[in-house]
This record gives structure tokens, sequence and C-alpha cells, in this order.
């Protein structure tokens, strides 16, 4: 039942400082909140291959991810879709693996709920409704899912899906409304990976890369050492980092480099 309560700035940091894999358990996400998340843009790229995560896939893939790094069940679709959802975190658990999970609970079945309250998180993100933009059913079994997992996993923290809720414009950058473009910068994630892996077992550079520009390798074949190798060699030359908020220019990441060296700060706060 849940593990020791972290604060959200506790939570904040330690996810994005943390080295994980984001899976994507399934292609088309029926919850479908247009106005920040581009499915379009990745049913149009994704093809015909496999669209739904199989529990042997993903045992496959797991083999190949050494323990330290967290397994996140979030990427480019509500978890809950996938029915072997929580098979494959209790799998991960017993595995020794951290997990992490961000869900809108949309989809989910009672007994699934059930079975997410036997496990500790290193963080469990609810994301809600605002009324406007998500497309959620409220249904009531949905509403006693959220209260189970409300009164079931203490560290469970909540994202109300609102006009705030769209982050780093993703969903300007994969629909082609583009800022200028900096050439030369810094992106965090090649120190600590935070790549994003398809139901076929394509790695993604990162949650931004809707369009599936930017593949690494596949987990079915390939050892996460080798994708993570690969990912640092090419990441400056990845066109879609040219224009992320997070391709941190030199002197922001200098300035950052000598600061935490005379211990001014943690590192983990920027990274
Ligand atoms: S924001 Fe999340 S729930 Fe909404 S469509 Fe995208 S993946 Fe699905
Ligand atoms: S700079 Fe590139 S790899 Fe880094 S977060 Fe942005 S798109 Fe992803």
């Amino acid at each position: 039942m849940g593990t020791r309560q972290l604060s959200a700035g506790e939570r904040a940091t330690n996810f994005y400082s943390n080295e994980y894999v984001e899976f994507t358990l399934a292609i088309g996400c029926p919850v479908n909140c247009h106005k920040y998340c581009p499915q379009e843009v990745l049913l149009k790229n994704y093809g015909k291959n496999e669209r739904l995560m199989s529990l042997e896939s993903f045992k496959k893939m797991l083999n190949h991810i050494p323990k330290n790094v967290m397994i996140d069940f979030s990427g480019f679709c509500e978890p809950c879709v996938n029915p072997y959802f929580t098979d494959m975190a209790k799998y991960a658990h017993q595995e020794g693996y951290r997990i992490h999970v961000a869900t809108t609970l949309q989809y989910a079945t009672n007994k699934a709920v059930k079975d997410l309250l036997d496990l500790p998180y290193e963080g469990f993100v609810l994301h809600l409704p605002d009324g406007k933009n998500a497309n959620f059913q409220l249904t009531s079994e949905f509403k006693e899912n959220i209260f189970c997992i409300m009164q079931g996993i203490p560290n469970v923290q909540y994202i109300t899906m609102n006009d705030l809720f769209i982050s780093n414009e993703r969903e300007n950058l994969c629909r082609g409304i583009l800022p200028k473009p900096r050439r030369v910068g810094f992106c965090r994630k090649t120190v600590t990976p935070q790549l994003v892996v398809m139901p076929d077992g394509r790695v993604q550079t990162c949650d931004m890369d809707f369009k599936l520009e930017h593949t690494v390798g596949n987990l079915l074949h390939n050892e996460y050492s080798t994708i993570v190798k690969r990912f640092r060699d090419r990441q400056a030359s990845f066109n879609l980092c040219h224009y992320c908020k997070k391709y941190y220019s030199i002197d922001r990441y200098l300035i950052y480099k000598i600061a935490g060296k005379l211990g001014y700060f943690n590192k983990s706060k920027w990274m």
C-alpha cells in the first residue's frame, strides 16, 4: 500500500532528475485532449505496427533495461487503455524496478484499480479533468476508481488538465508551429535520459517526439545502454531539439554547472 509521503516538490525533483523509460502501452489515446496532446500527429506517423503492447513484449523489453532505471507508465497514451497494464506494473515491481504512473484512470476497471493499490510507487500522478479540454467519461466506475486511488495510495498527487497543462509547447512543435531555432545548446536528458518506448518496441528521443522523427533503437532487440549511447551521440543533430525550450543555451548551462560545483544549489533542481 503505497510508499512514504513525498511532497509535490520532492516528487518532481526526484522524477525529473532520474533516468527513466516512459512506456506507451497503446497507440491512439481515446481521451483525446486535442488542445495539448497531438494524438493525430502520432497516429499519422505510427504506421501499421503493433498498436497494443503485449505483456510478453513488455517482459522482453524489461530484460534489456538495468534495474536502476525507473519505469514510467504514461508515454503517449493513457496506460489504463491497455488491459495488461496492471500485470506489467506488478511484473516490473517484482523484478525490482521503481515504478511511476501518470494516469487519468479513464478506461480503468475496478479490478485494475484494486490491483494498483497493492504496489509501491515512486510517484503516482492523477490527471484530473477541468470540464473543458479533456474528453473524460464521468461514469460511476470512474468516480469509484478515483476515490479508491485517493484513499489507497498515500503519495498520490494531482494535476488538473486545464489551460496550464500545456507544457513546453509540444503540441505546437509537433503540429509544425515553430519558434526561432537555437543552433547550439544543451539538453539535460543527455545526462539523465528519459526515453519513450512505443508498443512495437521503438524508442523515441523523449516525450516531445510525437512525430516519431528521432528513433534511437528498439527495446525488443537492443540493450538499453546501446540505445542511450546512440541517443547521446545523435541528440545534438535532432531537428526537434533545436526548437525545444529544454535545449538550454550554453551560457545558461555553464552558469548552472559552475554554480552547482561551487555548491550554490543542487544540480537536480535544474536537471
Ligand atoms: S494528454 Fe494524456 S490522456 Fe490526454 S490524449 Fe494525451 S495521452 Fe491521452
Ligand atoms: S532538447 Fe531534444 S531530447 Fe531534449 S527535451 Fe527537447 S526535444 Fe527532447
